[in-house]
């Protein structure tokens, strides 16, 4: 059973998916599945339709996020978007180091420290995503990518403000693949970055923050991982896509708390 200390998150990645028109049905569709009172549930869709899905979901109780942002104000960076624009429109939390950042666009754990940051300050909840590729994996490697990907994530982060972090263990082999991490192996993965919170902070910071697997959940898998002591909900890609799909999860989600 998931920590009744910890509010299960379950957060929608659509990534660079959906038009106005879908992405419209799909947030009512969402707004339509009932009570989500013990869980935090976001999505976050593609920046030009932010604004509009922000509108739908307020009444339905589900914070919006955006995929990524720069760490600067605003300014000289053209192409870009920044914190305070963000909150303008109604973001209140936002994806940084998602693999596709990290290993398609190329982002540096320093940039992903600036982002961290900038997100903390702005006071904008960072999701901060971690994971290691398959070869890494096969290399027994996957703590260790881990820890440096969570130090250097969080450099500079404090205590206090860790309580704006949310950590989603995503390894890369299972995003957008089909295949998932065993819940056996995920609850492994995510007990290790636990210790590595108390570490860095304390046992109650560890205890505090909430760590969530990301990697072909599905409706059919969600439960079981959801249900793993440490594991304190789902990014979820794909099935975010499907408002049942989605919808189901969150249900995992609920249901991890009884
Ligand atoms: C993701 O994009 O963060 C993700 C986990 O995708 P999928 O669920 O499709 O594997």
């Amino acid at each position: 059973m998931a920590s009744a200390q910890r509010t299960p998150f379950i957060g929608g990645n659509w990534k660079m998916n959906t038009n106005a028109s879908e992405g419209s049905a799909l947030i009512q569709a969402l707004g339509c599945i009932g009570q989500h009172d013990q869980v935090d549930v976001a999505v976050f869709p593609p920046m030009p339709y932010l604004s509009m899905i922000a509108q739908h979901a307020k009444d339905a109780g589900i914070a919006v996020g955006a995929q990524n942002f720069w760490h600067e104000g605003n300014g000289a960076f053209t192409g870009e978007v920044s914190i305070e624009m963000l909150k303008d429109i109604g973001a209140t939390t936002a994806l940084i180091g998602h693999s596709e950042r990290r290993h398609v666009i190329g982002e540096s754990d320093d940039l992903i420290n600036a982002k961290t940051k900038a997100a903390i300050a702005g006071g904008v909840q960072a999701v901060l995503c971690v994971g290691e590729t398959l070869d890494q994996r096969e290399a027994g490697k996957t703590d260790a990518v881990n820890e440096t990907q969570i130090r250097a994530g969080l450099a500079g982060v404090s205590k206090a403000d860790l309580g704006s972090v949310v950590i989603a263990y995503e390894p890369v082999w299972a995003i957008g693949t089909g295949k998932t991490a065993t819940p056996e192996d995920a609850q492994n993965a995510h007990v290790n970055i636990r210790e590595l919170i108390a570490n860095m902070y304390d046992q109650q910071a560890a205890d505090a923050i909430r760590i969530i697997y990301g990697g072909s959940m599905k409706p059919d898998n969600a439960a079981e991982l959801i249900s793993m002591a440490d594991i304190d909900g789902g990014l979820i890609g794909g099935a975010s896509l499907k408002a049942d799909d989605f919808a189901a999860i969150i249900e995992a989600g609920t249901a991890s708390l009884v």
